[in-house]
Parts: C-alpha cells; structure tokens; sequence
C-alpha cells in the first residue's frame, strides 16, 4: 500500500498553497536541487567530457525510459527520453506513415492539444500535397475507422474536459482497418493506469514535466512496440539514433530498436532532475494512484457542485471515462481562477471558458480537495472575480 503522506512529504510545496495544476508543471521534488548539484559538481565539475562514459550519461535517455515503461504499462528496452513532446509526436507520425505507404490519411479530433495537431499538419505538408489530417469531434472517431485511415492520432485524455478515450477498443478498431496508432500520453502518463503493450499500441509519445514532475522543460519520451522497433524509420535521423554514432559515418543507419528514436546530445541536467521524481513514483503503482485521483476527482465534483451552482461540469461524471483532472465551464472563468490563486489554490485556465484541476494522489489529499473547494464557494459566492486586477489576461494562462 502506497503512503501517500509519505509521498506528498517528499515535494517541496510552498506554504499556504492548494496545488491543482500538477497536470500542466508538477511540483519539485525536494530531492532535486541537491541531485542536480551533486551531478553538476560531481559529475560535470569533476569528470567534465570523461562524464558521458564514466557517469553513464549516453545510457541515461534509455535506462530513465525504462522507469517511465514501468508507469505506462510498456515492455522495458522500449521507451526512450529526449527533446519534447511535439517533436517526439512528429517522430511517431512520421514513421507511423512511412509503414502505411498506401493511404493518405491521418484521423485525430478536436479534443487534442493544438500542438499535435500543428506538427501533424507541418509533417503532411512537407510529404505532400494529397495527405490529409482528419479533424473530428472526439465522440466520432470510433465511426471515422475506415481503410483510408494510414494512422490514429490521438490524446488519450482530452486537455480541457477530462475526457478518456477507450485505448483498447480504438486501437482494436485501428489496426481491424488496418492503421497503426500514435497515442499521446501527455494527459495520462502519471495520471491513468495507462497499458500500452496489453492495447497493442503502436506508438506513444508524452512528456514529463506535467504528472510526471520532471521540472520545467523536461525531456519527452517515445514508445515504439517491440513489433516495430527494428523497422520504423526515424524521420529525425540524428546521430545518437546512429547505429554507431561514434564511426562518424556519412551515410545514416539506424541503431538497434528503440534507440533510433534518439536524435541529438541528451538533457543530462534535466533528466537527473526528472530521476528524483521517478524515486517518488517509485514508491507507488499506477493502479493505486489511479484508485486515489478518482475518489479524489469524485470528492471534488461533489465539493463543487454542492457549493458553487453557478459552474457547469464539464468532464466525465463516470469516473472510468475521465483522467486525473476535474474542468467546470465558467463564463468569467479566466477572471475566477485569477481570484482563487490570488487565495492559494492554483489551478488553470483554457480558452474559452474551462476552469481546470489538476488532481495529484501523490502530494494532494481528501484535506486539500476540500479546502480548495471552499475556497472556490468564497470566489463564486461573494463574487470576489469581480475585480478588474483579475480581467487583465497574462502570457500564459
Ligand atoms: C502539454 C502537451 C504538449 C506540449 O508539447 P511540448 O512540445 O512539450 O511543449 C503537446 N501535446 C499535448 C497533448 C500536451 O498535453
């Protein structure tokens, strides 16, 4: 059994704060700024180049893959770290398309992150004018599988509302038309139990610095399933997925299974900070914080909706159908969130009008759902959004 006071002691959470956006930046381990020193001195100080073979960090992207694998229900020696998550995402695609060379079309929906949708568009234009991305409401996908379809593109769980696809029956109905599956994690890595091998996922991508609690910019992993390792191509064919990076040959060859999907010099620094995370995540399974966020969600909807009528929730009220995170519609939305972090709880806000929380077994508990949802009566109720310090929206919301 997991302990999960135990684990929330191991963040270095600021005083007086309720932190509910764990889904968008996790918070820091208290771990983390004396690892990272002791690699910075220790490691870069005292080994300087000597470091990438005596403090293994050419093997680090690999072996922090193989702790992410744990979390995703992936085979170990299939995950690998490094640059970000839209990068990560063009790679799958891109190699996900090259095994369909007969078909022309990408189905995704209009739940998914812009930034997925961004770089699928950037990739079809470089291929070519008759490639086509298919944009559909989340609930149609399952009724848009046919044999035009070369690849399944999609966010598990939709950023704004909550929303869980149903891995298993999309990628069954996928691979039935005979497409292959590129499934972003970023929503559920940390968040679902997510079982990317027992689904027969064909590839998957996600990023660390959201549940994962990787720090600011934290490198992305991709998962490649041990069926296509050694024939996917890597569009993005770097050096470090060289077979022999060190032969300096002219001419690329991939390397061995998932290692191709590397590209260039790995974040030393900031997969270190993301191994402090992963020694917390190590004292958990994700059936047991998957068991917890949904009694915690559960409590908060009720919390909410029994003090604060005038929001409308917008995610799943089926536990099963939603991931780690509660959204309720408000029309003043932007300018009430600005109230409640003004008052310690912090959570965010998407356009056009979606209050988000994130919800995080490993640091928040019954207590803080709570509290944070009588702070949220206090907002509504005495209209304390109605400030024009609160109107004015910031860079990034
Ligand atoms: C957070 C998120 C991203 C962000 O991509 P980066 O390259 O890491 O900035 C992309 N896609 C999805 C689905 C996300 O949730």
């Amino acid at each position: 059994m997991t302990d999960f006071a135990q684990t929330k002691a191991l963040f270095d959470l600021p005083e007086g704060v309720i932190y509910l956006d764990g889904n968008s930046l996790g918070p820091l381990p208290s771990a983390a700024p004396a690892a990272m020193q002791k690699v910075m001195h220790d490691e870069w100080g005292k080994m300087l180049i000597t470091g990438w073979n005596k403090a293994g960090w050419m093997a680090q992207p690999a072996r922090v893959g193989d702790r992410i694998a744990r979390l995703i229900g992936a085979e170990p020696g299939h995950v690998v770290m490094g640059d970000t998550l839209s990068i990560k995402l063009y790679q799958a695609l891109a190699s996900a398309l090259e095994m369909r060379p007969d078909r022309r079309v990408v189905l995704s929906d209009s739940g998914n992150f812009p930034s997925d949708l961004y770089m699928a568009q950037g990739l079809l234009k470089s291929l070519g004018r008759d490639y086509e991305l298919r944009v559909v409401p989340p609930e149609d996908v399952a009724a848009h599988i046919t044999d035009e379809i070369a690849v399944l593109m999609l966010t598990e769980v939709d950023y704004r509302t909550g929303r869980l696809h149903d891995m298993r029956a999309l990628t069954e109905a996928a691979h039935a038309a005979g497409a292959l599956t590129v499934w972003d994690l970023a929503h559920t890595a940390g968040a679902t139990e997510v079982q990317l091998a027992e689904n027969k996922a064909d590839f998957a991508v996600g990023c660390t610095y959201k549940y994962l609690n990787g720090g600011p910019g934290a490198p992305a992993f991709i998962y490649v399933a041990p069926r296509h390792a050694d024939t996917a191509r890597p569009a993005l064919s770097g050096w470090l997925g060289h077979e022999a990076p060190f032969a300096f040959d002219l001419d690329y060859r991939p390397g061995a299974g998932i290692e191709r999907m590397r590209v260039g010099t790995p974040p030393v620094l900031a997969l270190a900070a993301l191994e402090t995370s992963l020694d917390i995540w190590d004292l958990t399974t994700m059936s047991e914080i998957r068991a917890a966020s949904q009694s915690l969600t559960a409590l908060f909807i009720e919390e909410v909706e029994n003090r604060c009528p005038d929001l409308a929730l917008a995610t799943p009220r089926d536990p099963a159908q939603r991931g780690s995170q509660v959204s309720f519609r408000f029309e003043n939305g932007y300018a009430a969130m600005q109230a409640l972090i003004a008052r310690g709880v912090i959570g965010d806000f998407r356009a056009p009008d979606i209050m988000r929380f994130g919800v995080t077994p490993l640091y928040i508990d019954a207590a803080d759902v709570r509290a944070a949802a009588e702070t949220l009566e206090d907002v509504m109720k005495n209209r304390l959004w109605d400030d024009p310090a609160y109107q004015t929206r910031a860079a990034v919301t």
